[in-house]
């Protein structure tokens, strides 16, 4: 019987959603004011397959925005739309235990330390290919939509409310201007980042773009590519060893999945070849991570026996 209305995988996430449901530990995003509006009780688990199985529970279809989780595939559009030896040249690929904002950057060349922190995100941005600002944004919109299968939007709220409040980001893209990182006015690659950051999702998308991932870049659900696969590896890779904020190295010694969390409160796992898993939960640890995400992926990963590194 595969309907996933009834199995014991649905039981399952049912069971640990009902769990960790109770613990009401961290605080919502304030920084960006709009952020500050979600609701603390939001609460989603989403499972897909490779072979396009979706499981979810909870508050799987309340929007919120991706924020960081962008990242990892912003950096694969650049590794498609440049030589690795230019996405080398300008992002570097080691963690740095800094915080995701830290103005981190290589002090002789200016390269940002990796793709996953802001600097090396805002940097990512800049090699999207396009003529205008504009067609780069609708070139990440539709790449994210082929991820999720369904059309993706900004949401213009948050956008403006990070647009407003983003200067920090500003002070990066300067830097990155400064070391030749990005060409030109940094003012409009940082534009793209807010937006990029605001697309609107779901858990049932993040677990569908976590899926795609897993298979190779092949979305399990519609059929369709949404990155080469030849990519994905080196994806899979900043995502392991930079995605969790400060937390990645714990993160891989507990977990043990390529992740990527977001202030919104979402997070992505990949467990390459099984399974791709979304979560949302806005509340957040002080790094910046959905502390129900990790308490989630941490029991799940025990149950099933699903560090990377304790292959069967
Ligand atoms: N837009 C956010 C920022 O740059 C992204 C933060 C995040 O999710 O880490 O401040």
């Amino acid at each position: 019987d595969n309907d996933p209305r009834s199995s014991p995988v649905l039981d399952y996430l049912k069971q640990l959603h009902h769990t960790h449901a109770e613990f009401t530990g961290g605080e919502v995003a304030t920084y960006i004011p709009e952020l500050a509006k979600a609701d603390p009780n939001w609460f989603a688990i989403c499972l897909v397959t490779p072979d396009g199985q979706v499981y979810e529970v909870g508050d799987s279809k309340q929007q919120f925005t991706i924020q960081s989780i962008s990242k990892p595939f912003v950096y694969g559009m650049a590794l498609e739309d440049n030589t690795r030896s230019e996405v080398l040249a300008k992002i570097g690929m080691e963690p740095t235990g800094d915080a995701f904002n830290a103005i981190s950057l290589e002090s002789d060349t200016g390269r940002p330390r990796n793709p996953m922190i802001n600097a090396g995100a805002i940097a990512a941005a800049g090699l999207v290919a396009g003529k205008s600002m504009s067609t780069r944004l609708q070139r990440i919109l539709d790449t994210f939509s082929l991820y999720a299968g369904r059309e993706l939007t900004v949401d213009e709220g948050v956008y403006s409310s990070e647009s407003t409040t983003g200067h920090r980001n500003r002070a990066i893209g300067h830097m990155l201007r400064n070391f030749d990182i990005v060409d030109g006015d940094p003012t409009p690659i940082v534009d793209l980042y807010f937006k990029q950051c605001s697309i609107s999702v779901n858990c049932r998308d993040l677990g569908i773009m976590a899926a795609t991932l897993a298979n190779h870049g092949v979305n399990p659900v519609t059929g369709k590519r949404a990155i080469r696969g030849e990519y994905v590896e080196s994806v899979l890779s900043v995502m392991g060893s930079c995605g969790m904020y400060d937390y990645a190295g714990e993160w891989l010694y507990r977990v043990g999945m390529p992740a990527k969390s977001g202030v919104a409160g979402g997070i992505m796992a990949v467990l390459p070849g099984q399974l791709g898993i979304g979560i949302f939960s806005p509340p957040l640890d002080e790094r910046g991570n959905s502390v129900r995400g990790i308490k989630v992926c941490d029991d799940f990963s025990r149950h099933f026996n699903l560090h990377l590194f304790n292959s069967p």
